[in-house]
């Protein structure tokens, strides 16, 4: 068993051990299971899922991710795949589904091949041979893109938001993320990054989803902390400031005995001095906005608004980090050390209400590689769903502008690299070949899919699209929307190559793990967790092969 290297999932006490071909068997249709599970989701016709949890709080939604996210899997093998779709997710932003349901469909061929005595680590080795060699190949037919061509990037967004309900808003949105990535773009050590850190993205409910906006810069949702300060600075000098403007507070909470009236004057004119100074301070360095990760006491509220500054307080670590960076100024923990130096600018602070919440702007910024999308949406789970899929599109532009190649969508280039792929197979000899055939055949789920989900002929589209490329036409796939076979690309079906990339690693590295099991044993609790009598770490995983406890520490390894 473990000798040979093959990764054996161990189980509990009490549960059986289940070997060899069972095991294999089981895992497998685990797996396949998840694959069935999101694949009608797939594609711009892809049915939406409503998911329903224990206290019934529900989602609506067709992102494979939150789908499988959400989904209660008790299986090993198919958390497996659940947390290989999750990197992809993660890695990427894009192609999640199609990760999973290209993963079943290696599955699928693998289980066919099992069938036929070939053995599981002959298959493992062929699958991984191609998708070493389909990286080569998605590289060798994807397209260089123009990273600075606006409706390029847009044709990207849109295709990530085609199979999102975004659908009235679909162009405003893909605008909102093609602007924010291009306002982030920096390069660093030579290299072009688009820094998601940068783009802050707010829900508000209340009015449409195409009332979405872009602020370039940063949005604090906070308010200005006195009504007698100003609510809207132009040329802003901004103090960024980690530090209490309060009086320090003993750490014991000391008691102070005053026995003399005259006293307890004293102790507050002594205190009111001492945050006249720091104001005073923080004032004479042409400061006009505070900025601060602390508190602000009230009456120093009240001296800020007298010289006429703007304050806000407990801002976020990060967003003080943001604004430092935005405004070219630095955060300072001791107001001692404060001086016009530190200041950060901005060409306009300004205060205002975004349905019921208060929010401080801080735009035109020095550097303003910083910005805020605000979603608007009827409801949460409108507004949610649009994140979600704002998220993709920035996330697929971002790709694009990073790694400037595309690929077509619609099925068009898993069928180019199926073809590729076949040819690539007949060059191998022996039991491997017919492994890297199974992978070049289950890179047609894809198409397929979008086919069925659009209510096409599977097989007729299928066979269409290959007709296509044998005749050269190696962008053409399936058009969901006219059912038409076309250039994918001219039709503005156009996705990252890194989508493509990943997708295929992920599901071939999904489908190899679940191969490599032939061996499923239980072991003993650990004490601490007879103790605290839930499984450790993976969390609820009873049931499924054989009334099994949960996944061993072990397993993480594995991956
Ligand atoms: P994933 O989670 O894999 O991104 P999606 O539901 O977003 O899954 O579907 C992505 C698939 O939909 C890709 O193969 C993409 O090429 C395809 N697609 C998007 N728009 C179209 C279109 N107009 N016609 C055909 N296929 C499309
Ligand atoms: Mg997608």
């Amino acid at each position: 068993m473990a000798m040979s290297g093959v990764p054996v999932i161990v189980l509990r006490e009490g549960s059986e051990r289940s070997t060899g071909r069972d095991a294999q068997h089981n895992n497998i249709m685990a797996a396949i299971a998840i694959g069935e599970a999101v694949r009608s989701t797939l594609g711009p016709k892809g049915m939406d899922k409503m998911l329903v949890d224990s206290m019934g709080d529900i989602i609506i939604t067709n992102d494979g991710a939150t789908i499988l996210d959400e989904l209660d899997v008790e299986h090993p093998a198919a958390k497996l795949v659940i947390q290989v779709s999750k990197s992809q997710d993660k890695e990427v932003g894009d192609g999640t589904t199609s990760a999973v349901v290209i993963a079943g469909e290696l599955l699928k061929r693998g289980e066919e091949l099992l069938n036929k005595k070939i053995h599981g680590t002959r298959i493992v080795q062929g699958y991984k041979k191609a998708a070493a060699k389909a990286q080569e190949l998605l590289k060798e037919i994807s397209i260089k893109a123009d990273i600075n061509d606006k409706e390029l990037l847009k044709k990207i967004a849109k295709t990530a938001l085609n199979s999102k309900g975004v659908t009235n808003a679909r162009e405003h949105i893909a605008e909102l993320a093609v602007d924010a990535a291009l306002a982030v773009k920096e390069e660093r050590d030579g290299e072009i990054i688009v820094d998601l850190e940068n783009v802050k993205i707010l829900q508000r409910q209340g009015k449409s989803l195409s009332e979405s906006k872009l602020v370039k810069g940063i949005t604090l949702d906070k308010e200005v902390l006195h009504h007698d300060m100003p609510k809207d600075v132009t040329n802003a000098k901004i103090a960024l400031i980690d530090a209490n403007i309060e009086i320090e507070k003993t750490e014991f909470d000391a008691e102070i005995r005053i026995t003399d009236p005259t006293s307890i004057q004293s102790f507050l004119n002594n205190e009111e001095k001492m945050l006249r100074e720091m104001v005073d301070k923080i004032a004479n360095t042409g400061a006009n906005v505070l900025i601060c990760q602390k508190g602000i006491d009230d009456m120093a509220q009240h001296f800020l608004a007298k010289k006429g500054i703007l304050a806000v307080r407990r801002v976020k670590k990060s967003d003080m980090e943001k604004l430092a960076r935005a405004t070219g100024g630095r955060v300072v923990s001791n107001i001692d050390e404060l001086s016009a130096d530190d200041l950060g600018e901005a060409g306009h602070v300004y205060h205002e209400k975004i349905g019921e919440d208060d929010y401080v702007f801080v735009e035109e910024c020095k550097n303003p590689r910083a910005v805020t999308v605000i979603l608007r949406g009827a409801n949460k789970y409108t507004t949610d769903e649009a994140e979600r899929a704002f998220t993709d599109a920035l996330s697929v532009v971002r790709d694009v502008i990073e790694d400037g190649y595309v690929l077509p969508g619609g099925g068009a280039s898993e069928i180019e690299l199926s073809l590729k792929l076949r040819e690539f197979a007949n060059t191998v000899k022996g039991k491997e070949r017919l492994a890297i055939e199974a992978f070049a055949e289950a890179l047609e789920i894809i198409p397929v899919t979008l086919a069925e989900n659009a209510g096409f002929d599977p097989i007729d589209k299928l066979n269409a699209i290959i007709a296509a490329h044998g005749s050269g036409k190696k962008y053409h796939g399936l058009d969901v929307y006219t059912g038409e076979i076309n250039d994918m690309i001219k039709v503005g079906v156009v996705e990252p190559i890194r989508v493509k990339l990943q997708a295929i690693k992920s599901a071939s590295e999904a489908a190899e793990m679940v191969l490599r099991i032939d061996d499923v044993i239980a072991t003993k609790p650990s004490k601490d967790e007879e103790g605290a009598g839930a499984p450790g770490g993976a969390g609820g995983m009873g049931g499924g092969m054989g009334g099994m406890g949960g996944m061993p520490p072990g397993m993480g390894g594995m991956m």
